[in-house]
């Protein structure tokens, strides 16, 4: 049984957490320690989100441009990719070790095609990297950059966030699987590149991590996928009144909740659509839950499961 196990920003950096590299090993070690248990039963793919770590890549990268070459943000999320697979590699490595289980693991940088035309590229709606004032704004719009001002206050960079069409190192991933290596990929939602010709280019986007998940799981035949994130289970009426927690339900009856606007779209939304993308692709159940539920959520006793 293969195992796709989508790790959310929250699990390695919670909002209220000191953004270092010692609370995010902490942090990622606690997580480990409750997904560890399942490389027992199951082949486990790992992919993760890279908000905060992509963020700070393109922080340094533009305070030191006087003495440093300037990263493009496709670069920026193969180097998070780096940053973070040695991480969760090594706090995996380290907890396995603890529990006796003999498996070796492996981060493989994945880049994740998209296509040039996606309507994303003529409406960039995700917010990266540094805050800038009006001023720095304009100069940037000056540069060719799309500027936007920011919820929180201030302006940043807004890049598309295209759908993602091919894993390229799937083939690679399923290679490891099978000889029993558990593989770390499509950190970030993978590096975004396209296609000219014949040939793989970068291109600056940022790609959903749980959308690329889903299409990595069904490239590689995954039976099961699984979302951990920061909530106990998937709700309809979320935060408002007449609020119910999910249990159990079909691919249909997620498609009806998400028409009904129950899942926005900078969170729940491409989670859910993840799922229905899993499981009209051949995928057999996806679980949304948080971390430490993940053991009991397999077992049906906890965590919402989305069913064919
Ligand atoms: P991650 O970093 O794990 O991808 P997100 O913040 O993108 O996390 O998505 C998880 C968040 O989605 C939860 O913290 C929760 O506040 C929010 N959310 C929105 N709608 C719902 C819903 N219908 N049910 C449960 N959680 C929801
Ligand atoms: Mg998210």
């Amino acid at each position: 049984m293969l195992l796709v196990i989508a790790l959310g920003g929250n699990a390695i950096l919670r909002k209220k957490d000191k953004p270092d590299i010692a609370t995010q090993f902490r942090n990622t070690a606690r997580a480990m320690r409750h997904i560890t248990p399942l490389a027992k039963k199951f082949s486990l793919v790992i992919t993760h989100g890279n908000g905060p770590q992509v963020g700070a890549i393109l922080l340094r990268s533009e305070a030191a441009k006087k003495q440093a070459y300037e990263l493009p943000l496709h670069s920026a999320v193969a180097q998070s990719q780096g940053e973070m697979g040695y991480m969760i590699q090594q706090c995996l490595e380290n907890e396995l070790r603890r529990k006796g289980i003999r498996k070796s693991v492996s981060t493989v940088l994945t880049q994740v095609v998209v296509s040039k035309n996606d309507p994303a590229f003529r409406n960039p709606t995700k917010p990266v990297g540094p805050y800038y004032t009006r001023l720095q704004a304009m100069l940037l719009r000056g540069k060719g950059f799309v500027i936007a001002k920011d919820v929180h206050g201030g302006y940043r960079r807004v890049v598309a966030s295209p759908r993602p069409k091919e894993i390229v190192e799937a083939s690679a991933i399923n290679k490891l699987v099978k000889s029993g290596v558990i593989a770390i990929a499509c950190g970030g939602g993978g590096i975004p590149v396209y296609r000219p010709g014949n040939e793989l280019k970068g291109i600056d986007a940022v790609i959903d991590k749980d959308l690329a998940s889903a299409l990595l799981a069904k490239q590689i035949s995954a039976d099961i996928m699984m979302i951990l994130t920061d909530v106990p289970k998937v709700a309809i009426n979320y935060g408002k009144p007449g609020q119910r927690f999910l249990n159990k339900i079909t691919a249909k009856k997620a498609r009806q909740y998400m028409e009904e606007g129950h899942f926005p779209a900078g969170s729940m939304g491409p989670k859910i659509s993840a799922a229905i993308n899993f499981l009209s692709s051949g995928g057999k159940k996806v679980i949304i839950t948080k971390p430490e539920l993940a053991e009991k959520a397999l077992k049906g006793a906890a965590g919402t499961t989305i069913m064919r």
